[in-house]
């Protein structure tokens, strides 16, 4: 579960950035799409605005070339034309051309088409009279007139006629002024627009047929052509359009005017009006690419960072919450120490070990609970490992519970793994063994009792005596021991058996321990039927007296012994020493034996059922009691 939470919170940091990354570079193509939109809303009104100009440029130049044509007609209208008239409308006709910029020749035609006049001697084909005289008088109006472009001489270019009508004496129709505007004067204020080489701007008549164009040339649109002249709403509206004819994608702008039937056309190629927009939009477009991919770089390492981080928090989290089962689980105390022996963790069996909660000793000190005697041991090992010496330490000391009891701990104690020597930290693991370390007592105390009598063995007295004798040399105090041998105990036995001989040395160990009373006395059987009493603090005087107490008592149980007569019950002889301080200390012991044999010898040899004490002071002189 945990794998499945890292996994999608490293999975959900990677959709995050990959969203934001495509936010922004969705963001940035909707801004670049908006501005898109912009350029093509601009360019249509410049369009539309650039086709109004052409058409009213147009209605000017047919507006000024009916004028012209108009102030020529009016001179001739029912007028008998004499040469001298048809001179004068040839002056006029040469200074009217001559002052209009746009109209290029004037031409004076009777009704026949018979060329009467003109503005100037431009070569005329015979054809062209007729045909203009035949178009425009069919109209059966004297209203100024536009035609479709025609070659009027054989070696001239295409000229677009403004044609009107004269009235005759009686009314009728009777010749026609034909002013003519050149298609090429036109495109040459088409060509003052900066067009590209795919656009174009076209004037036609409302049937279509091509009066001039910003290429040049007029008439019907030629196969190559992609104007699409008349099929467009009209104005004010532009239309986005295909021409089949190139393939290109063009603005198109239709302005028609309002008094001659002549539609304007401008179009200009999609494409090239968003050149420079997409030039700009595609370098925009690579800088925020470029950014994106360094934002979705940064954001991945930064997602993959956080998904590591939160892998090891969880690792961490894991193993602590494992290490806890484990301490808090486990029968022995886990505790962790700081520098200064302060306890920082303790697991929860601290409880049930000491009878103090976790939260009574966390920042204690760990001594407060060892017993006083036993600090030593922790301090001892503690100092051990904090100098080096050792990395690990087992101990075992006393505690006390808190109930008073008094317990055996036993700790093994380490440096902890991630200890510094500025921040030495020590761990220790902790369990009880207060029942081993009885028994232990207890084995060891066996080994150092008589079975038989229940009194300290040899061992445990030989060990009392050097201790004693080394504290008597220290402390300067008296030191006395007294050996005692059961009288004629050999006897006994050969009269009352083994076992009743038994029971007669239990019968004295109890006389003998009433008379070692002090804690510091020690009785013990020295082996057979001899038996000891070292008496500390004790001087010779008071130690035989001691032993008589002891011969007293002991015959007093009166343990029947026919044979050690004269008393007829079981009796004791006592041989008393004392240490000699000034004699040399590591024999002490041995001559305080050897003293103590001399004077036992000496009661058995003067009878038995006595005391004998060797004078401290003498030695060799014995004191009979
Ligand atoms: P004495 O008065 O000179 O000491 O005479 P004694 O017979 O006591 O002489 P000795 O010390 O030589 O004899 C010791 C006897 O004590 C020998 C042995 O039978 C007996 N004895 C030693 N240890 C034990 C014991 O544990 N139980 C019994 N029943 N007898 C023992
Ligand atoms: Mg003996
Ligand atoms: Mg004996």
């Amino acid at each position: 579960m945990l794998e499945g939470l890292q996994k999608s919170l490293g999975g959900r940091a990677t959709v995050y950035v990959a969203a934001i990354c495509l936010i922004i570079l969705g963001l940035e193509g909707w801004r670049e799409w908006t501005s898109r939109s912009a350029v093509l809303g601009h360019s249509e009104e410049d369009i539309a605005g650039l086709a109004h100009a052409v058409h009213q440029h147009a209605e000017d130049t047919f507006e000024m070339a009916s004028a012209a044509a108009t102030a020529v007609a009016r001179g001739l209208d029912r007028q008998h034309r004499t040469p001298e008239l048809l001179t004068r409308t040839a002056e006029l006709m040469r200074s009217s051309v001559s002052a209009s910029s746009r109209v290029v020749a004037l031409y004076l035609f009777d009704r026949d088409g018979n060329w009467l006049a003109s503005s100037e001697g431009l070569p005329l084909s015979a054809e062209a009279g007729k045909q203009l005289v035949q178009v425009f008088g069919e109209r059966r109006s004297y209203a100024p007139a536009l035609g479709e472009p025609v070659r009027l001489g054989a070696g001239s270019g295409p000229v677009i006629p403004v044609a009107r009508g004269i009235v005759g004496a009686l009314g009728t129709f009777d010749g026609l002024v034909v002013a003519a505007v050149e298609p090429r004067e036109l495109a040459g204020f088409y060509a003052r627009f900066e067009l590209g080489p795919r656009d174009y701007i076209a004037l036609a008549t409302a049937s279509g047929v091509l009066l001039a164009h910003s290429a040049g040339g007029a008439g019907p649109p030629q196969p190559g052509d992609p104007f699409v002249l008349g099929t467009l709403p009209p104005d004010p509206g532009t239309s986005v359009l295909r021409s089949p004819v190139d393939q290109v994608e063009r603005i198109i702008a239709q302005s028609t005017a309002s008094r001659f039937p002549v539609v304007a056309e401008v179009a200009r190629s999609m494409q090239d009006l968003l050149a420079p927009w997409l030039q700009d939009a595609m370098q925009r477009l690579a800088v925020t690419a470029l950014l994106v991919g360094v934002l979705a770089v940064v954001g991945l390492r930064l997602a993959d960072q956080i998904w590591r981080r939160h892998r090891s928090e969880a690792v961490l989290a894991r193993k602590e919450s494992e290490f806890r089962l484990l301490a808090e689980s486990a029968i022995d105390l886990v505790e962790r120490f700081d520098a200064d022996g302060r306890r920082l963790y303790c697991s929860p069996a601290i409880e049930w070990m000491t009878g103090h909660k976790p939260e009574e000793v966390i920042g204690k000190i760990a001594f407060d609970i060892v017993v006083p005697e036993d600090r030593h041991v922790v301090d001892a090992a503690a100092r051990r490992l904090r100098s080096g010496l050792t990395d690990a330490e087992t101990i075992t000391y006393r505690v006390r519970h808190k109930d008073g009891r008094e317990l055996w701990f036993e700790t093994a104690l380490r440096m902890a793994a991630d200890s510094t020597p500025e921040r030495p930290g020590v761990v220790g693991v902790t369990r009880d063994v207060t029942e081993r370390k009885l028994l232990e007592i207890r084995l060891a105390d066996m080994a150092r009792v008589d079975g038989l009598t229940g009194l300290a063995n040899r061992r445990a007295f030989d060990e009392a005596l050097q201790r004693e004798v080394a504290r008597a040399c220290r402390t300067r105090r008296p030191l006395a021991l007294l050996m005692i041998d059961a009288d004629r105990f050999k006897r006994f036995n050969d009269d009352y058996g083994h076992l009743a001989g038994d029971a007669c040395l239990k019968a004295m160990t109890a006389v003998l321990a009433r008379h070692g009373r002090r804690p510091s006395d020690l009785a013990a059987r020295y082996g057979g039927e001899e038996l000891v009493l070292l008496l500390p603090e004790t001087d010779l005087t008071a130690a035989r007296q001691v032993g008589n107490e002891i011969c007293r008592d002991v015959q007093a149980l009166g343990i029947a012994h026919a044979r050690n007569l004269p008393w007829g019950c079981a009796t004791v002889s006592v041989g008393v020493a004392e240490l000699m301080l000034d004699a040399t200390a590591p024999h002490g012991g041995t001559s305080l034996i050897a003293a103590a044999d001399l004077a036992l010898y000496d009661a058995k040899a003067q009878g038995r059922n006595q005391c004998v004490a060797v004078s401290r002071t003498e030695p060799t002189s014995r004191l009979a009691g």
